[in-house]
């Protein structure tokens, strides 16, 4: 079995930190409404938005409206929501400061084609400060539809992709959570495309309580999907690939070592 070290060897560190030095975000709720949301379950919990009200995306003027400074380090925007059709005018107004005063961006999203089209646009002069990390979790439509029902199917994303990089723009992709039992053809099919990173990573919220019977399938199966029977039997097939470009998230390393 390939040892986990030799994917990556780093200090351990959680959630955006992974990737960036600090974050941006522009907006409160998210359209795609994935069922594993970390930033749904906060904002429920503290009263900001409701299991109904989280989709419908209300710009967050004060973020939108302030100026931005150069900050220490990669910047990674959004992370608490997406850019979207709805959100996608705040996103530019706030992109654009960013990388006025000269930051180097990690631009994450689910991505709309149109979306990506205007960002491309807006960011061509200075494409060497950004870098797009594409969320593709699944090539399944019924399980992207199943867990992250709002957001773009699998054809949209994968063009997304192969739009950014063929205008020359750095690309990675985020496997975050990985939906698919084997996300082996997946990587297979995004690597051409790839130039810095792909990242996967395990679903880590994940409902226990008042599952409806008909979404029981779905839920024991990603179960299954994040058992650490099956996670060891990913690792073991990814060293086909290059260990510089592939990289699991420490939530995998972290699982896989208690
Ligand atoms: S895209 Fe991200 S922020 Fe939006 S609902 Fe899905 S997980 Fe939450």
């Amino acid at each position: 079995m390939q040892e986990l070290s030799n994917i990556k060897t780093r200090k351990i560190t959680l959630g955006t930190k992974e990737w960036a030095d600090s974050n941006v975000n522009c907006y409160i709720g998210c359209s795609n409404n994935c069922r594993y949301c970390y930033a749904k379950n906060m904002a429920i919990r503290f009263k900001r938005k409701t299991e109904d009200t989280w989709k419908y995306m209300e710009p967050n003027q004060k973020n939108i409206d302030k100026k931005y400074g150069k900050r220490r380090g990669r910047v990674m925007f959004p992370t608490s929501h997406d850019i979207t059709s709805e959100s996608l005018e705040g996103c530019l107004t706030v992109l654009k400061k960013l990388i006025d005063a000269d930051n180097n961006v990690l631009i994450t999203t689910k991505p709309k084609l149109n979306c990506v089209m205007e960002i491309c646009d807006l960011t061509e002069k200075v494409k060497n400060f950004i870098q797009f990390r594409f969320t593709i979790t699944s090539m399944n439509d019924k399980i992207l539809k199943f867990w992250e029902p709002g957001a773009p199917l699998f054809k949209e994303r994968f063009e997304s992709l192969k739009y950014a990089y063929r205008r020359g723009f750095k690309t990675s992709i985020s496997i975050e959570p990985f939906l698919d039992k084997d996300p082996l053809p997946l990587i297979k099919i995004l690597l051409p495309y790839v130039t810095e990173s792909i990242w996967i990573g395990k679903m880590n919220y994940i409902k226990a309580n008042d599952i409806p019977s008909n979404f029981r399938k779905d839920y024991n199966s990603i179960r299954e999907v994040n058992s650490k029977n099956n996670l060891k039997a990913i690792i073991e097939k990814l060293h086909i690939f290059p260990k510089s470009l592939i990289h699991l998230k420490d939530s995998i390393e972290n699982y896989l070592s208690h």
